[in-house]
């Protein structure tokens, strides 16, 4: 069996689209414009490559950016307050503080600082409680775009068994979650998991985010199983040049999946467009408008014992 590649960049294009109509519908009907502000603090060269792609998204699918940069020795109290000015400006919906942050400041205590109702990450306690409870939340962008693509596959997940490894509370715990809402069945294996080759052995959908390099082998899948890769890891490639790595032996794990996706071009364009699809659904709940639902993912009301 070769595995259908599960093309990221072209579903991510089409949910931008689907986000750009609704904000354009928005303005036109409304006059209501989602704006995202943007928060980087220092210069770290990745993340100026991620808020670069984030605003310039944002602006090209019809929403207002506000970004702003901050020195890396900029302090604690004066970023919590521009967070509470972000949280009572009424042109700004959606709140995003560009992670990592310098290590003299608590990243908990400003994600806690955001308005949850601002949170497009979705990484606020409250939105992963809301989550947990089964009530409708911002849910965080990538495991978001991990149930997206999943879904194009296989478009009900309901009775499925998923296998997430990883248990971090941005990809795994979450995840776990919107595939519970999926009605999967959904085991989150870890570093402590004891016999993982067995355990993703039984998995209809597996999730690898774990950061190590083609750590998930050929003999882990299940024939014609839905393989989806969140790692990436950059490593040395070929003439000094670098590549980037997903968290699955993408060649050999072809021959046994049934649908896989690339690193890169699978669940990384997900990200930004599931992020841009929060914050037009953040500017409806503010106004007290339905939310759009780009995702296809209702909340659980499906979700009975
Ligand atoms: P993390 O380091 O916070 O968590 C890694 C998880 O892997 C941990 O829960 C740990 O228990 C588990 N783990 C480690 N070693 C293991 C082992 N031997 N067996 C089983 N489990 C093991 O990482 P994260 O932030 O969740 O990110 C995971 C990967 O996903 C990274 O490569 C990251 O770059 C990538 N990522 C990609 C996106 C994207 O937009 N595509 C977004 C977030 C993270």
């Amino acid at each position: 069996m070769t595995a259908r590649i599960i093309d990221g960049k072209t579903i991510a294009a089409e949910l931008r689209g689907r986000v750009a109509d609704a904000a354009h519908r928005l303005a036109r009907d409304r006059t209501l414009v989602p704006g995202l502000a943007v928060v980087l603090v220092g210069n770290n060269p990745a993340s100026e490559v991620y808020v670069g792609s984030k605003t310039k998204a944002t602006v090209g699918s019809g929403m207002r950016s506000f970004d702003h940069r901050l020195p890396a020795n900029v302090s604690e109290a004066d970023l919590l307050t521009l967070v509470g000015r972000l949280n009572r400006d009424p042109v700004v919906h959606g709140i995003l503080v560009q992670l990592p942050l310098p290590a003299h400041i608590d990243s908990q205590k400003v994600l806690a600082a955001i308005d949850p109702a601002k949170d497009v990450d979705g990484f606020h306690p409250v939105n992963l409680g809301r989550l947990a409870a089964g009530l409708p939340a911002l849910a965080p962008c990538t495991p978001l775009g991990c149930v997206i693509l999943a879904k194009t596959v296989r478009p009900s997940l309901e009775g499925l068994e998923a296998v997430i490894i990883g248990r971090s509370n941005i990809v795994g715990k979450p995840l776990a979650l919107l595939l519970l809402g999926e009605n999967a069945t959904v085991t989150v294996a870890h570093s402590r998991t004891e016999d993982l080759p067995e355990v993703c052995r039984r998995a209809d959908l597996v999730f690898a985010a774990v950061g190590r390099p083609e750590f998930v082998r050929k003999g882990w899948i299940k024939p014609g199983a839905t393989v989806i890769d969140v790692g990436i890891t950059r490593v040395p490639g070929a003439g000094g040049k670098s590549k980037l790595l997903g968290d699955v032996a993408f060649a050999e794990a072809s021959e046994v999946a049934g649908a896989i996706t690339p690193v890169p071009g699978g669940v990384g364009p997900m990200t930004i467009s599931c992020l841009l699809a929060n914050t037009v659904r953040a500017a409806c709940m503010q106004a007290g408008l339905p939310t759009p639902d780009f995702s296809r993912l209702s909340p659980d009301e499906s979700m009975r014992d």
